[in-house]
């Protein structure tokens, strides 16, 4: 499987490769991994988890809490006050 990112054996510390994945969640899997060096050998789990949205779905399930990203959440928080400034001062007469 080579669609999992790549990831270094955490003892050798060589190239290990991604053999089996299971999706125990919406937001979590396990990929199962194996050192790529013939002499070391570890075969290990390692999970990759959705952890903060970047950039908000147009189609939201309400299932799924996934916090705003800290530095999202702060640009949205500027253009709404801008935006709310722009409103205040705008004079229709
Ligand atoms: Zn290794």
């Amino acid at each position: 499987m080579s669609k999992a990112p790549s990831m270094r054996c955490p003892h050798c510390k060589g190239k290990a490769s991604a053999r089996t994945s299971v999706e125990l969640s919406l937001l979590y899997r396990e990929v199962t991994y194996v050192c790529l060096y013939s002499l070391c050998g570890h075969v290990f789990v390692a999970g990759l988890e959705a952890i903060r949205t970047l950039s908000p779905s147009a189609m939201p399930d309400p299932e799924v809490d996934l916090p705003l990203s800290p530095h999202v959440r702060q640009h949205q928080l500027a253009r709404q006050l801008s935006f709310a400034l722009e409103q205040d001062s705008y004079d229709p007469a």
